[in-house]
């Protein structure tokens, strides 16, 4: 049988009808030579980001199922559009959303979890000769409820079905070809990293680098699928994440944002109905906590993540 190559393309990468083009040209170049491919794709450019904004304008309390089935809709136009441009240009594609590629994941929307992969709708077009095209980010519950797998989660998806088709790596294209040993855009003369364990990488990842979706580095190591960073724009080598280890090497250093929530009033200590009202907002949110300290007059808390001033806007109308 052919090998079978996923390549996954990131929102930068196909944000316009140009660069959906060199997209096509990498896609097609490797087609012509008689592999088999699939391709994973995330929403164009700022798509998803204009979609939750819109939605919040929409709603001071949105609900997370609609939300889930807004957002999948950008990853529907890219792998679209994408397959439009192939067929003019010659190519047997076809786009399949996350339930025709038979992705099913739990019901926890905006950060759902795979749970299998049927993949005989994939077999079937890849059989066919189709280049077949996948929406990222997405998949579908037991309710055949439309889920998404948490921001920047097409990486997740594409090393998911790379794995489920037993690709032999899963290439990620986006416009930073790698990582490096400190964030390029922010800090001069840094070097890009030829090879990284997925173990480093899924530190790097957790702690601030935003160069792959946290889960993929995860699957990729259960799986044993190398996992592939390049660039669309340029013939650079990448970087390649697997199970190489080399002891007693830096690799990167890496900042993350975090936020820290506080909510203030005398003997708040003493509000158990507003205590209980917390936690109930950070389970429902499934925010993950660093730390939680309650004082006479304060509530801290201590988010591992950046929260959004819609979730500070959620808590607020909780409260108030
Ligand atoms: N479109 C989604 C996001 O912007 C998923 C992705 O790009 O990987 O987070
Ligand atoms: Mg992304």
């Amino acid at each position: 049988m052919e090998e079978i190559m996923v390549l996954k393309f990131g929102g930068s990468s196909v944000a316009d009808n140009e660069k959906l083009q060199l997209a096509a040209k990498r896609i097609t170049k490797i087609y012509d030579k008689g592999k088999k491919v699939v391709v994973v794709l995330s929403a164009q450019g700022n798509t998803t980001d204009r979609l939750i904004k819109e939605a919040n304008e929409l709603s001071g309390n949105v609900s997370s199922r609609e939300l889930d089935a807004l957002l999948s809709c950008g990853e529907q136009m890219s792998t679209a559009k994408l397959s439009i441009l192939l067929n003019y240009l010659g190519y047997p594609a076809i786009s399949l959303t996350g339930w025709q590629a038979g992705i099913f994941t739990n019901n926890n929307n905006q950060n759902a979890n795979i749970i299998k992969i049927d993949t005989s709708r994939i077999v079937k077009e890849l059989n066919d000769k189709k280049i077949v095209i996948i929406t990222g980010f997405q998949g579908i519950d037991e309710n055949l409820d439309i889920t998404t797998l948490g921001r920047g989660g097409s990486d997740t998806t594409a090393v998911a079905i790379a794995a489920a088709l037993h690709a032999k790596n899963c290439y990620i294209f986006s416009d930073v070809d790698g990582v490096y040993t400190a964030d390029p855009k922010k800090i001069e003369n840094t070097k890009k990293i030829p090879k990284l364990s997925y173990e480093e990488m899924q530190e790097l990842s957790s702690e601030g680098a935003k160069v792959l979706h946290n889960r993929c580095v995860e699957i990729g190591e259960k799986f044993k699928i190398p996992i592939i960073t390049k660039s669309t724009f340029n013939e650079e080598k990448g970087t390649m994440i697997s199970d190489t280890i080399e002891e007693n090497k830096v690799k990167s250093i890496v900042k993350k944002e975090i936020s820290r929530i506080s909510i203030i009033g005398n003997g708040i200590i003493r509000n158990f109905d507003l205590i209980e009202l917390i936690i109930g907002f950070i389970k429902k949110n499934n925010l993950e906590l660093l730390n939680f300290e309650i004082f006479e007059s304060k509530i801290s808390i201590l988010f591992k993540n950046i929260i959004e001033d819609n979730k500070i806007q959620e808590l607020h109308k909780l409260i108030f």
